[in-house]
């Protein structure tokens, strides 16, 4: 199947990147928000990404205005009755996922795929929701999209062949890398990433150093261009925890249990860079 329009759903850090990429690669796609002010926020990040772009010569300002201009603010889910796919980027959140793939699946054109961008979330679950299992799947982009290559897709139980192929086509066409993964808790990327990000916050929970100095051992000892807290504070404390609740359960191993010191953090709105502050704080 050929896709020409595509449908993102949340215009956050993620929701963003993807229509950024998605546009830049020629797509017409509709980016959709409960709140034209969120819309606004996440056009805001992509408009600044592009401005970085012209300045550094990488691209033209006419390129610039032209990839804007084929992103339409929806707020509405309803405007996905006429798109090839959707990838949901909301919220790491099973229950807003479901009510989100449920609604789709009655709004979505017959042939539309519908793809989430869950970070760890079992794509067979969300999948079970709707009443095309066969054409639901994995799109997992790593963060910041426009820069980072690699997209995890990922299989659900009932996902067709021809549908993977799809999707895998989109992928190349973003100028990105597709890695085939199966449907298990964390995939492949969170599974190994984020039990250690967690183990960083235990180190500096139980005063082993602090978190400048586990980051520094981390970039400096095993060459990470970031340390795990900073990343932690780039990915959102909220996403990590999300993350880490879904090893725990879904791999029922305690070696999965999320630090109590990032439970506190969430609790106290401290998300990482998105809200201003979180390991660190950010002006
Ligand atoms: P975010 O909080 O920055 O953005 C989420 C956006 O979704 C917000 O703008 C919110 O208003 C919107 N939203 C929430 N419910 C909605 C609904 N019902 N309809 C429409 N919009 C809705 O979060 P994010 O970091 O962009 O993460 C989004 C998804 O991407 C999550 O599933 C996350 O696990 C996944 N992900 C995140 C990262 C990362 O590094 N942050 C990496 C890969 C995947």
């Amino acid at each position: 199947m050929s896709i020409k329009k595509v449908m993102v759903i949340g215009a956050g850090q993620m929701g963003s990147g993807i229509a950024q990429v998605c546009a830049q690669a020629g797509f017409d796609v509709t980016l959709n928000d409960m709140k034209q002010e969120f819309f606004e926020r996440g056009i805001g990040a992509i408009s600044k990404n592009l401005s970085r772009d012209v300045e550094k010569g990488r691209r033209t300002e006419e390129e610039k205005r032209a990839i804007l201009d084929r992103i339409t603010m929806s707020l509405d889910l309803q405007d996905a009755s006429n798109v090839d796919i959707v990838i949901e980027a909301a919220v790491e959140n099973m229950e807003v996922k479901q009510s989100i793939f449920k609604r789709l699946d009655e709004i979505a054109p017959a042939h539309a795929i519908l793809a989430t961008n869950t970070s760890s979330l079992p794509i067979t679950e969300i999948a079970a929701v709707t009443k095309r299992p066969a054409q639901v799947i994995g799109m997992h982009f790593m963060n910041p999209v426009p820069v980072m290559k690699l997209v995890e897709i990922i299989r659900g139980l009932a996902t067709e062949d021809e549908v993977y192929e799809s999707v895998e086509a989109m992928t190349r066409k973003l100028d990105k890398t597709p890695v085939e993964v199966n449907d298990f808790p964390g995939f492949v990327a969170n599974r190994i990433l984020l039990p250690m990000i967690n183990e960083a916050i235990y180190t500096l929970y139980e005063g082993v150093a602090t978190k400048e100095a586990i980051d520094d051992v981390m970039k400096l000892g095993m060459n990470h261009p970031m340390g795990p807290l900073t990343l932690a504070d780039f990915i959102g404390l909220d996403t990590c925890l999300y993350i880490m609740e879904t090893l725990h359960e879904g791999l029922g191993d305690s070696k999965y249990r999320p630090c109590p010191l990032l439970r506190k953090y969430v609790a106290a709105g401290w998300l990482g860079k998105k809200s201003g502050r979180g390991f660190y704080v950010y002006e």
